[in-house]
Order: structure tokens, then C-alpha cells, then sequence
């Protein structure tokens, strides 16, 4: 498998609190990679330094070949590299056809062809009708998105992200707070993914992390201590005294 997104000697300091501490990670091309580490082990920072929402102090990004360190948000987003918002983003009042078809019109929009739609209207709602299918809203498509349950507008959030069409999705904590039917959902969704697209996900839920991950990485004090597959990490001993032991 080839490399993807490399991250190189990664630092993010706030104020004398060093967050992330020479951080070196390789996630690869079509692999769920999934990091797990204590609470302020620096995991959210880490997802902020990848998609450019927070400044690196020092190292490198390198996303698809290229260095992207130092470019914004926006540019890294239309380059390929997602990350899915936790609720903030959805419009409640819209329908969840209406939302994803936003969704796909914000990234086909994204050129400068300001004077008349990027895509057909149809074009939109077509697409649009076939993200909801693929991340299981098909069903629900006219329901207003603050009416769906949780889980559901955890989906439709996926469902935004993948309006970009990334080649690697970034996702935090995507089963926060949810229950275990609507976790047990989410995982066959996100394997779904695979290969085309590359997950890189933080979650505490550590039964779905070592059902889904090809890789797992552990993150404790800013560092990553061990890399390996869901067996090997199970495995390893430092990892077990320094954080599964407590689990
Ligand atoms: P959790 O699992 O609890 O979400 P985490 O692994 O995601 O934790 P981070 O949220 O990245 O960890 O925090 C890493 C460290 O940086 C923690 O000690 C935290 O208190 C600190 N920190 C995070 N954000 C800030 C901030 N904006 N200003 C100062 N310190 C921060």
C-alpha cells in the first residue's frame, strides 16, 4: 500500500503545554487507521493540525505527495482531504435531501464558474439522492435533518463529508453519544468506505476500533508509542501498561 497523508516530526504547543511532540504518522491509501490514546493524550488536536483547522508549530504535511502544511483549510478540503463536523454543520430546518444536495452544489460551486451552477439541478439531486442511500438515509431523504435521531444525523454528517468526494475522511469520535444499535450501524458504513477512500478516525469506542481498523495507532503525551494491526496492538505490552490495562 502506498502512503497517503505523512505526518513528519508534528508539533502543536499551546502555551507551555506541548499537545502533539515530534508526531510521525503514515496512513495509507484505502486503510481505516484508527488512533486511540488516553483523554489530552492530543488526539483532537492532531485532527485540527491534519485539516488545517489549527496552525502546526513545526514538521511537515505531506497529503497525496504533496506538502500541504502550510495550506488552508479550503484548498486542503478540495485536494481531498475531508473531515466530518460533529452536528454543526447540518441545517436543521432543510430536508436531508436538501442538505446533502448543499453539500454537493458548495463543492462543484467551489470553481469559478460563479455565473451560473457548476452542476444541473438534477445532477445535484441525483447525487445528492445517492449519497443519503449510501450512507442509509435513502428512506429519509424529505424528513427535516433536525428531526433525525442521533445516529441518523451522524450519518447525514458522513454523508456531507463524502459531498466532497475525499480521497482521505477524517472523523472524530463519529459514535459519540451514541447507542449501541446505532453504533452497530455505523461500522458496516464506515467499512464501506474502504478502499476507495482512507479513513483516519479517533474513537473511544474500543470494540468498534478493533472491529474496523486495518491499523491502529496509540497516541499518549503528544507521541505515537506503537503502530500496528488491531492484533498486534492487542498484543503489546507497552500499549497495555500505558493505556489498554486501564480500559
Ligand atoms: P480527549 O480524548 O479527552 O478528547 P484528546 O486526546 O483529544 O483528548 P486534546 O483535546 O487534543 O486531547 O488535548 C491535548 C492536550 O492539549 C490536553 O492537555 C488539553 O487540555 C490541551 N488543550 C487542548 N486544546 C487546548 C487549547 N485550546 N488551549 C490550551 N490547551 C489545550
Amino acid at each position: 500500500m502506498s502512503a497517503l497523508l505523512e505526518l513528519q516530526g508534528l508539533v502543536k504547543r499551546y502555551g507551555g503545554l506541548t499537545a502533539t511532540d515530534n508526531l510521525n504518522l503514515t496512513v495509507n491509501a484505502g486503510e481505516i487507521h484508527a488512533i486511540i490514546g488516553p483523554n489530552g493524550a492530543g488526539k483532537t488536536t492532531l485532527i485540527h493540525q491534519i485539516s488545517g483547522a489549527l496552525a502546526s508549530d513545526s514538521g511537515r504535511i505531506v497529503f497525496a505527495g504533496t506538502d500541504v502544511t502550510r495550506v488552508p483549510m479550503h484548498l486542503r478540503v478540495q485536494a481531498g482531504l475531508a473531515r466530518s463536523y460533529q452536528i454543526t454543520n447540518i441545517f436543521p430546518r432543510f430536508s436531508v435531501l436538501d442538505n446533502l444536495a448543499l453539500a454537493v452544489q458548495a463543492r462543484s460551486g467551489s470553481s469559478m464558474r460563479f455565473w451560473r451552477p457548476a452542476v444541473s439541478e438534477r445532477a445535484m439531486f441525483e447525487e445528492a439522492r445517492a449519497l443519503a442511500d449510501r450512507v442509509g438515509l435513502g428512506g429519509q431523504v424529505d424528513g427535516l435533518a433536525g428531526n433525525l435521531a442521533h445516529g441518523a444525523q451522524r450519518q447525514l454528517e458522513l454523508g456531507l463529508a463524502l459531498a466532497t468526494r475525499p480521497r482521505l475522511l477524517l472523523l472524530d469520535e463519529p459514535m459519540a453519544g451514541m447507542g449501541h444499535e446505532e453504533s452497530v450501524e455505523m461500522i458496516p458504513l464506515i467499512e464501506s468506505l474502504r478502499p476507495e477512500i482512507a479513513v483516519l478516525i479517533i474513537e473511544h469506542d474500543m470494540d468498534a476500533v478493533f472491529r474496523m481498523a486495518d491499523r491502529i495507532s496509540v497516541l499518549v503525551s503528544g507521541r505515537i508509542i506503537a503502530t500496528g494491526t488491531p492484533d498486534q496492538i492487542r498484543c503489546n505490552l507497552e500499549v497495555k501498561k500505558a493505556y489498554l490495562g486501564d480500559e
